[in-house]
């Protein structure tokens, strides 16, 4: 199962933690790569350099256009918004048997089309939270926590400990 992740409505000033923490959730919570609909290479850096020490051949990339990006995907796409089918609800073996998945976030208020572009649109509580919160969660159901295992081969690693940090060089 592959994994993209499509961040709407970036705002080069306001956003850029933020979008950085989807990133890095994508990453660690088993998705392929995060496409955002603005070119903030400073996202792509910080997120690099993680990647580059911590290993994964994760990916960010930029659209210039959004809607070419869900209308020419290959693969079911789902919508995270607070409106939607509670996830309870949803049959998610079903979705775990598509090769592709596309899952899309957004930010300030999601342009009305985007609810008809995506094949799902699934609430995470159908309560207002955090676009981060809403793609852990749903990535966690999907992956049914295999995504906590994984090996990212990286440069180093962490050994577990009940208490103290331990990292080691690989
Ligand atoms: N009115 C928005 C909505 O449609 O969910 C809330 C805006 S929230 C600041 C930004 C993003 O967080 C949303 O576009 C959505 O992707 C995600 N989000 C927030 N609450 C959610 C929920 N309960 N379920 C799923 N996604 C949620």
């Amino acid at each position: 199962m592959n994994v993209a992740v499509l961040r709407l409505g970036h705002r080069f000033e306001r956003d850029k933690r933020i979008s950085t923490h989807l990133a890095l959730v994508s990453r660690a919570l088993g998705a392929e790569k995060i496409v955002f609909d603005a070119k903030d290479l400073r996202i792509k850096k910080s997120v690099d350099a993680i990647s580059d020490s911590w290993g994964g051949k994760f990916k960010i990339k930029f659209t210039d256009s959004w809607r070419n990006c869900i209308r020419d995907f290959k693969g079911v796409k789902v919508h995270l918004t607070m409106y939607g089918i509670n996830i309870n609800d949803i049959d998610i073996a079903k979705l775990k048997a598509r090769e592709n998945i596309m899952v899309i976030v957004g930010g300030k208020k999601v342009p009305s089309d985007v609810y008809e572009l995506s094949d799902y649109n699934i609430a995470v509580g159908s309560q207002p939270h955090s676009e981060v919160a809403a793609l852990s969660v749903f990535l966690d159901r999907l992956f049914e926590g295999d995504e906590l295992e994984k090996d990212f081969e990286g440069r180093q690693r962490i050994v577990p400990q009940e208490s103290g940090k331990k990292v080691e060089k690989v």
